[in-house]
């Protein structure tokens, strides 16, 4: 493993510019301060300004009035100025990748990675949001008669609130379609992923989004999350299962929609047929992509006993020589964990496994001659049930091995979790991976890729099973979510009513055989 020099964040993104974005933040100019910290020193990065519940007000009340000048431009319009989105991000990555690295602590492929992802969000919002969002005839009641319309109208103001492993996508691509779709937005990050939503937002508004529909406040979880939540017309949230509860009795209480985006414990199956070099090399980037810091990465891998031994040698190999370290640069394959509460985490659960039986095949160890937060990346044999590792999402560089006898006892053990986010299942026959893939209940299956070909496809809805979530984002879903449907019916020549004098007799006569009509037509 490659240990680097540990540069000072400020060396790399402009103070200044850190202040100007700081500004953004709709709180006082007196307001109370928090330390962020960038993850490759364990050193001060921004101190960000505290929202107050008041300053929750004037975010919405601002947001409010701009949306209705923005619902009021043609959906064509308000597409071009997210397509914009993609070129500016892309024009960009540079300073966008060093602001991402310096406050999140992860490698500069996993930041390229999120700025990838802007840009796919922003050309797919901006190229089927038009034509979702137009006004759609429907049957009416009467053929002829009955002339019915579906218009999407946009929610209003809607919430997000969004967690820290993915400062960029997170930050920005939610809203991307709530835009498009005639809403404004008020945005609470994770404190610890706030200027990059700040940045984000800045670059939004180059793009001509106009500064009052994006508004920002920053805080603390239940305190300042909460406001937004007891605010918004809908609510876009992402994070653990446990906030996704609270927010969804919280929204409940309320009568308002939301897609809530939550945890994984996510499972790869490799079937005996499956190519091994392949399927190491996929586990690697599955497995250790930003550091394990990923909702949809993989931290149970079950492999057909007949090529777990010649799997299971690739993939530690693999592991072993990833180059975990902090650089500016793309010389390093993983960086840091996030914050001192994640490295807790992850230590917890390997000790815990280790202690109860588990062997460590490699990694396993903090790496603090690195950074104050890294990691090696671990792979685990001999996980059972009651250890934290197999019974709780970790959230960082672990993964256990399991060998299965075949694809049933596969696809009973990916089952047999709480959670259904993301699942990846390795095969030479692709009938074979569609059907398993079928079995599992997980809201997206790849096939011969860990995460990153569900994800990058965004015209495929994409969201969690079971305690993974409610609602989908992107895919036509993403769009409609943030859409209020309206029913227009407007009744020509008669009503649904006898004509003249008809006696209702005849009249439900007539209806009678008008339905019949219809069925033998196959209307629906
Ligand atoms: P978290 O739930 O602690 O925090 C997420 C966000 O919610 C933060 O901005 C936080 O300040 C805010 N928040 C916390 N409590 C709140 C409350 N009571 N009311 C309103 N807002 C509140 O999650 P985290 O630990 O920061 O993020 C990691 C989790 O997110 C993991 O479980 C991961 O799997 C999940 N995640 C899911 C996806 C997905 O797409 N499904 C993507 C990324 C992360």
């Amino acid at each position: 493993m490659t240990a680097t020099a540990l540069p000072v964040p400020h060396d790399v993104v402009d103070p200044a510019m850190i202040e100007r974005l700081l500004d953004k933040v709709v709180a006082s100019p007196r307001a109370e301060r928090a330390v962020v910290v960038a993850p490759f020193t364990g050193k001060a990065l921004a101190e960000l300004p505290i929202s107050t519940p008041a300053d929750v007000d004037v975010a919405f009340a601002a947001a409010r009035e701009a949306q209705l000048g923005w619902a009021a431009r043609p959906v064509e319009e308000r597409a071009r100025v997210i397509g914009r989105i993609h070129d500016v991000v892309l024009d960009r990555q540079s300073e966008i990748a060093d602001v991402v690295q310096a406050e999140s602590g992860k490698a500069r492929r996993d930041a390229f990675e999120e700025i990838g992802d802007v840009a796919l969000a922003a050309r797919y919002a901006a190229a089927r949001g038009p034509r979702l969002l137009r006004d759609r005839r429907r049957l009416g009641l009467v053929p002829g008669l009955t002339w019915a319309l579906e218009v999407r109208q946009p929610k209003g103001v809607v919430g997000v609130i969004s967690p820290w492993n993915y400062p960029l996508v997170l930050g920005i691509t939610d809203g991307l379609p709530a835009f498009v779709a005639g809403n404004a937005v008020v945005h609470k990050p994770d404190s610890q992923a706030a200027l990059t939503a700040l940045l984000a937002r800045s670059i939004a508004v180059e793009a001509g989004l106009p500064e009052a529909l994006w508004q920002i406040v920053a805080g603390d979880g239940p305190g300042i999350g909460g406001a937004v939540v007891e605010r918004a017309d809908y609510l876009s949230f992402t994070g653990s299962t446990a906030t996704g509860r609270i927010i969804g009795e919280q929204l409940g209480e309320r009568l308002v929609g939301a897609s809530l985006e939550l945890g994984g414990k996510n499972a790869m199956l490799v079937l005996d047929d499956a190519d091994v070099d392949r399927a190491a090399e996929g586990a690697v980037r599955a497995c250790f992509a930003n550091a394990g810091q990923l909702c949809v990465s993989m931290e149970r891998l079950y492999v057909a006993a007949a090529v777990r031994d010649a799997f299971v040698d690739r993939f530690v190999d693999r592991a072993r020589g990833l180059r975990v370290g902090a650089a500016f640069d793309y010389s390093c394959d993983m960086g840091s964990l996030a914050s001192q509460v994640q490295l807790d985490k992850v230590v917890r659960h390997v000790e815990d496994a280790v202690a109860k039986g588990a062997r460590v095949l490699t990694g396993g160890n903090p790496r603090p001659d690195l950074g104050p937060w890294f990691f090696e990346p671990t792979v685990l044999d001999g996980v059972r049930p009651g250890m934290l590792v197999a019974d709780e999402e970790t959230f960082g560089p672990v993964a256990a091995v399991h060998a299965v006898a075949d694809d049933e006892a596969a696809v009973a053990a990916a089952n047999d979790t709480d959670f259904g986010l993301n699942a990846s299942v390795w095969t030479k026959d692709h009938d074979r991976g569609v059907r398993v893939a079928k079995r599992l209940r997980a809201g997206s299956v790849n096939v011969n890729e860990g995460y990153a070909a569900a994800w990058g496809s965004h015209d495929l809805p994409l969201g969690g099973m079971k305690a993974s979530g409610l609602g989908r984002r992107h895919g036509r879903e993403g769009i409609l979510r943030y859409t209020e449907s309206q029913s227009i019916v407007v009744q020509r020549v008669h009503g649904i009513a006898p004509l003249g004098d008809m006696s209702f007799d005849r009249f439900a006569n007539t209806m009678t055989r008008a339905l019949r009509a219809m069925r033998r037509t196959g209307r629906p």
